[in-house]
């Protein structure tokens, strides 16, 4: 493999793969025996330390996870290495970098410091290399939510007033913001399920739509911070760092918990103009930990900065905020507004999750009047995905809403977030982080009251469902031909 790759994607002696995530669906099925004939499709073999013997996962097993990349992708990923976002701050371009919120919570228990901590230690450190300003995703995850509700009301609708027997239901919408899941439905499953993805991005594609279409369109001159923080001081509001500067010049770069957003990001359907994207590079957690130590740092001790207020998801007085849900509250958010939207019912309090088969299949059910009305469910992991898609292919799944994500205890356990520490099972890991994540929400928000939705919304996508939102927010699936060849050269 390239040594362009940073370390943790450098795995010199494995030719068509890259990483496992932490965990692995095929050692959730337990491990096989070795196949005595030869296998008649490329095979991927893990010999993970605990195991006493080799787990044997098909190139199309691991299409649908996190942490696996087959060495055709390599050339795409090789553009999304830490060289990569390093010398274009070499070149000089406007570096902007997005953060998950699941990557600020796997590097404060990495650190044992709180999420708010991270974000202020990594803006100080990533603004030491150039970086023009660091943003939060949960502050375009809360738009995406808003569009994902109105989505979901009017399937809903379009549902009830459907009566053509032949006619293929809207329902149940299956969320869309887990590349992993959307690879395996696109290359798997194909067209049979694809018509019930939300067309709705994911919120790293959401905010770069918002940073690429929106906030640097303004032409005019650029300013530099200083006189930005003077100008908003006159003005009101606070002016847009990047004004006036051209879209070449921004080099988009969003942190994330998995290797699969780095695909995501490649997609055609997220290039327009002249070759541009709306999000240039993704680093994983694991590789801005990996540059904090090429850059012999001592993430501790580096200062707090203030946050970029301009799409980082912030109070005046300085706590984070955000939606429940540490892989993005998909279910809960729309489950709520539906609820009121479709039945004037407000749900007050925290929402009563039934766990079905395992802690990564819930279900969220509203009753009125002795009749269930609203019937969703959150699916995690491979196995719990396949009996939904069962459930799709004999047209029993009731569900209206499905929040699907492809690992196993969702976007924390992401392929790309920092391993457990010596001595620290996953399973450890993956409790410190649910913790620490609510710790980093603490303010736990309604996304329709969040500012900066409100002012993207005035100022540039006018209302949810608009011909904005659906040109910038929304996307399209391609189902593809199951061969392995059509499957390596089509991501
Ligand atoms: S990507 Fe999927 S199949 Fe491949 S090792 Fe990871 S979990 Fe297993
Ligand atoms: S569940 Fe989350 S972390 Fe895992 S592949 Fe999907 S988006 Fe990435």
């Amino acid at each position: 493999m390239s040594d362009k790759f940073s370390p943790t994607l450098r795995l010199g002696d494995l030719n068509d793969f890259i990483a496992p995530s932490q965990a692995c669906v095929i050692s959730l099925k337990g491990s096989k025996k070795p196949l005595d004939k030869k296998p008649d499709r490329p095979q991927v073999v893990l010999t993970p330390k605990q195991q006493l013997e080799p787990v044997k996962i098909s190139l199309k097993d691991c299409l649908a996870c996190s942490g696996c990349i087959t060495s055709a992708e390599t050339v795409m990923l090789e553009k999304q290495s830490l060289d990569e976002f390093l010398s274009a701050l070499t070149k000089g371009k406007d570096v902007i970098v997005s953060l998950s919120p699941q990557s600020r919570a796997s590097i404060a228990v990495h650190y044992d410091i709180s999420p708010l901590q991270v974000f202020k230690k990594l803006t100080t450190f990533l603004k030491s290399l150039g970086v023009k300003a660091v943003f939060d995703t949960s502050c375009s995850r809360d738009l995406v939510l808003i569009e994902a509700c109105n989505e979901f009301v009017n399937r809903f609708k379009q549902a009830s007033s459907d009566d053509g027997e032949n006619a293929q239901s809207p329902l149940p919408v299956l969320s869309s913001a887990c590349p992993g899941w959307i690879c395996y439905a696109e290359k798997t499953l194909g067209s049979f399920v694809l018509p019930y993805v939300s067309s709705v991005k994911s919120p790293q594609q959401a905010i770069g739509a918002a940073i690429k279409h929106h906030l640097c369109q303004a032409l005019g001159l650029r300013y530099s911070l200083e006189t930005l923080v003077i100008l908003s001081y006159i003005v009101g509001y606070i002016v847009d760092p990047f004004i006036g500067t051209r879209l070449e010049e921004i080099y988009h770069v969003t942190v994330m918990p998995c290797y699969d957003k780095k695909l995501e990001a490649a997609r055609d359907d997220f290039v327009f103009g002249d070759n541009l994207t709306e999000v240039d590079s993704v680093l994983t957690t694991g590789e801005i930990l990996d540059l904090l130590k090429l850059k012999g740092v001592d993430f501790k001790d580096l200062e707090e900065s203030p946050l970029d207020r301009l799409l980082t998801n912030v109070t005046e007085e300085g706590h984070l905020y955000g939606v429940a849900g540490s892989s993005g509250g998909y279910a809960e958010t729309i489950f709520r507004h539906a609820a009121k939207a479709l039945f004037g019912h407000t749900i007050e309090g925290p929402l009563e999750f039934k766990t079905l088969r395992n802690s990564d299949f819930r279900e969220l059910t509203l009753e009125l009047e002795g009749k269930t009305v609203l019937k969703f469910a959150t699916c995690y992991g491979f196995q719990n995905l396949q009996n939904i898609v069962r459930k799709l292919k004999t047209r029993k799944c009731d569900y209206q809403y499905v929040e699907i994500m492809a690992c196993p205890a969702g976007c924390l356990n992401g392929g790309g977030q920092i391993k457990p520490k010596t001595g620290q099972t996953p399973k450890e890991l993956i409790n410190s982080l649910e913790a620490t994540y609510m710790n980093d929400t603490a303010l736990s928000t309604d996304p329709f009251q969040n500012p900066i939705a409100k002012r993207l919304s005035d100022e540039w996508l006018h209302e949810p469902g608009s011909h904005e939102a659906k040109k910038y927010l929304h996307t399209q699936y391609h189902a593809v031909v199951k061969s392995v060849t059509a499957q390596l050269n089509n991501w």
